[in-house]
Formats: C-alpha cells, structure tokens, sequence
C-alpha cells in the first residue's frame, strides 16, 4: 500500500532519478496503444474454453472475455479508442452478452480504457488498491516525459482489494506483490478451464516496459514470475499481456532469462555504472534473436534497480 506521503516522496525522488539519467521531459506523445482499429479488425485468437475467449484487437493488449448467463467478465479492456468496438464484439460472441465485470491486471490505458464506458452501463471493476491510486492520479514517466490523465471517477476501479479474492462464480484473483511491472498488478485464476490471466508481468512478446515510475522493477519481474510458477499448474493455460497463451514451461525459462539478466544488471550496478554503461554492454545479446532490440528494456530495468534501491523509495 501507499500512503499519500509515500507517494509524493516517491515521485519526487524518480523525478530525480530521471533528471540524473540525463533524460529531458519532453512534449507529451501519443497513447500507450497503437492507432485505432476497426470492430472488424477484431479477432477471438483462442477460444480456451466454450466459454472463455482470448481476443486480440490488432495493435493492442490481449483481452480475456468469459461469457455467461448474466453476460459478460473481461481481464483487461484495451484502449479507450477500442472501448465501442470491444463491447460489441464480445457482446456478439457465442453466450456473449452486456459485459458486467472487469478486471483491470494494471492501470495502464491499454487495460484500462474501457473503463469510462463501463463504469457508465454499470459494471464493476474490479483493481487492486495501488492500481486505483494510480488511476486516481495523474502520472508522467520521467524517461519521456508521457503523461497520462488520472481518469474520471465513473471510470475508476469501483472494487479493490489488497491481497486476493474470489468471486462467487469460482473465480480467483490476487495481488502479485513482487512488482513486476506496476505495484498494483493481479493476476485472475478460472479454476475449471485452468487458465491464468497475468497482465503485463509476463510478456509473451518481446521485452517488457518497466515501469519503475509506478513500482516495477527488474527484480520484480523475476519475483512475480516465480510466484506465478506456484499458482499455475504444468496444464495450466498462462494468458500474457501481450502475445499467445504460455504454458508454464515458457514461464521458468523466462524466469532464468530475466534472472540472468537481473544478476548482469546487478553486479554493473555495484560497480557504480550507470543505465548508459549498461546497454553498452549488451547484457541480453543472447536473447534478442527472439526477443528483439534489448537497449530499452536494459536502460529502463538498471533505472529501476536506482528506484528500487533507494532507500525513500
Ligand atoms: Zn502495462
């Protein structure tokens, strides 16, 4: 949890911190999300159970939607310019329906913008505490100077909580505390299709934002995929942020990806270099013949390793 001191302390501190990396705020740039796409565009890329459908809307974060006799439970609800085109798709879809709960994994507006539209016909969307602090506030990343506007109350998480939960259809959902990628990240367990819907702490596509801004860290993303390897099963179905369904052997091998990582970071980092020195040294040349071009994510994860360790942060 954090307190409102906390966090103006915090905040102030990654302002520092951003100053120090030598990164200039700049003009606000455009949305997390690529450009707007039509309902058309919109594809059931796994269907998981009979009722339980992975969609990709092209360009965007992966939406989980669960059909049901009284409509429809999203995981995630893409962007805002997708809003109409999501709730109309998955109210098309076989036992589809009016969409009567979402789970937001994180506060980023690729999981978030269906909120407001949501939030209007009555829904309830369900977040875990930090992520709702962050949707409450407005929020700028200090690396390049991208802000995001806290979002009107109607559209704000209208259900948190602070460690797990179960709804009374069975499912399960909890806080990852380890700070993957945001401090308020969840994941959201079906029991009987076995399938776990993580957010961004796991990326099935390419390397992940660290948004240190708003808690994640490199270590983190270490700590929470550790954690998911004791919540799902060797069957169980992992449903990323981004990309295809994972199994949970593709989880351990990225837990060792991201903990050789980590320790490369690390050991850089006691010997007093600094986020520049650390993409020089190319510390995931290895993996980028799959994972593509490593210099951000490298820059991001040692910033984040500064904002983990200080000690007011
Ligand atoms: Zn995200």
């Amino acid at each position: 949890m954090v307190t409102p001191d906390a966090h103006t302390r915090r905040q102030i501190l990654k302002a520092a911190i951003g100053g120090a990396a030598g990164l200039v705020l700049g003009a606000p740039i455009r949305g997390l999300a690529a450009a707007a796409q039509t309902a058309a565009a919109i594809t059931v890329t796994g269907q998981l159970s009979d009722d339980l459908f992975l969609l990709r809307l092209p360009g965007e974060a992966n939406v989980l939607a669960q059909t049901g006799s009284g409509g429809v439970l999203l995981v995630d609800g893409g962007s805002a310019k997708a809003a109409d085109a999501l709730t109309a798709h998955v109210s098309g879809l076989p036992g589809g329906g009016p969409v009567h709960t979402i789970f937001n994994t994180h506060w980023h507006p690729e999981q978030t913008g269906s909120n407001e539209r949501l939030g209007k016909s009555g829904a309830t969307i369900i977040a875990q505490e930090n992520t709702k602090l962050w949707l409450t506030t407005d929020v700028t990343w200090s690396w390049n100077g991208q802000r995001f506007k806290r979002l009107p109350k109607i559209a704000q998480p209208n259900k948190t909580f602070y460690t797990t939960g179960t709804l009374e259809s069975g499912i399960q959902y909890g806080y990852i505390p380890d700070a993957a990628h945001t401090d308020g990240d969840l994941y959201v367990y079906f029991p009987k299709q076995n399938v776990l819907a993580v957010g961004d702490v796991v990326s099935g596509e390419g390397w992940p934002v660290v948004d240190w801004q708003t808690g994640g860290w490199i270590g983190g993303i270490v700590g929470g995929l550790q954690r998911l390897q004791t919540i799902a099963n060797a069957e169980t179905r992992i449903v990323p942020g981004r990309g295809p369904v994972l199994s949970l052997a593709d989880v351990k091998k990225q837990t060792e990806m991201y903990g050789e990582i980590y320790n490369r970071l690390s050991q850089m980092l006691n010997k007093g270099r600094g986020p520049t020195e650390a993409v020089e040294a190319k510390p995931t040349k290895e993996f980028d013949a799959v994972m593509g071009n490593g210099d951000e994510f490298v820059r991001r994860s040692f910033e984040s390793l500064w904002a983990y360790l200080s000690p007011d942060a």
